[in-house]
């Protein structure tokens, strides 16, 4: 599943393509994946819109037209490819835009997971799944008072707590393992119980993993052809995540995998101790 920093990079890659295109036609061969409107209004509704911008919040992307916006999630393995109109259509494309130079941005997606949906301008902010997301893991607008206080509310454990994307977003199952392993917190330590310097640690985690990862999205891209940012191909070096036996690049123990909420979740034994379970006050 493509988490943020590859999300980042398909929204660069499209960026990079199809700003200021116009869109001439529309072909939508798997219905399920546009939400709404129904599939002829989503198609019409689209007929002459340009792109105008192309942004993100948390793995949603956003098209910014004319007169909508345009919310895509590729959810398991849903990914964009940029395509003259002529060439040969791969298995698994579901939706295709053409625009009037010639060119074509299409939807490809084996598992058919993936979802669009067409909005009136100004509206993407206020979808179900965004109007959910806690702040972007940026310090412009992700403040160390306010994730400090979301944690001392809660008595979760900080691995299934960061997952679930409402004190800040971008944190999947990889990039958790890494900021938790960073910050030398155990994955089931309460939230509550996190000691202030505990607390900024991760917060400076969090930002770090995730701006590392994305940079490391942002200068892979350029490598593509005709696929967008795809998932998981970039490298971006993991301390722990997938690491299981290895040695941990601080202390030297071995790596384990163990399962949190059902979650694969790694970390070093001997770094990140699970602490008596002691409220913070
Ligand atoms: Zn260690």
């Amino acid at each position: 599943m493509p988490e943020l920093p590859e999300v980042e990079a398909v929204r660069t890659g499209l960026e990079q393509l199809i700003l200021g295109k116009e869109i001439s036609q529309v072909h939508v061969f798997w219905p399920r994946i546009i939400e709404s409107p129904e599939v002829e209004l989503f198609k019409v509704n689209l007929i002459g819109e340009k792109v105008g911008a192309i942004n993100r919040r948390g793995k949603f992307l956003i098209f910014e037209l004319s007169h909508y916006e345009m919310v895509s999630h590729l959810r398991m393995e849903g990914k964009y490819e940029f395509h003259q109109q002529e060439d040969e259509v791969a298995k698994h494309t579901h939706v295709m835009f053409d625009f009037t130079d010639g060119t074509q941005l299409r939807y490809l997606d084996v598992r058919k997971f993936g979802r669009m949906t067409l909005l009136p301008k100004g509206l993407a902010s206020e979808y179900s799944g965004i109007l959910k997301l806690g702040p972007e893991p940026v310090p412009e607008t992700f403040f160390l008072k306010a994730f400090s206080a979301g944690l001392k509310r809660s008595s979760k454990a900080i691995k299934p707590l960061l997952l679930d994307q409402k004190l800040v977003t971008g944190l999947g199952n990889i990039y958790v393992d890494e900021a938790l392993y960073e910050a030398r917190i155990h994955p089931e330590q309460p939230a509550g119980t996190l000691l202030r310097k505990e607390v900024e640690a991760l917060y400076q985690a969090i930002i770090d993993v995730l701006g590392r990862a994305v940079e490391a999205g942002g200068t892979t891209i350029r490598t593509y052809k005709n696929a967008l940012g795809e998932a998981g191909k970039f490298q971006v070096s993991l301390n722990v995540y997938g690491q299981t036996g290895v040695p941990c690049p601080r202390c030297g123990t071995g790596i384990i995998k163990t399962k949190v909420a059902q979650r694969g979740t790694h970390y070093c034994p001997t770094c990140q101790k699970l602490r008596q379970r002691k409220m913070r006050d």
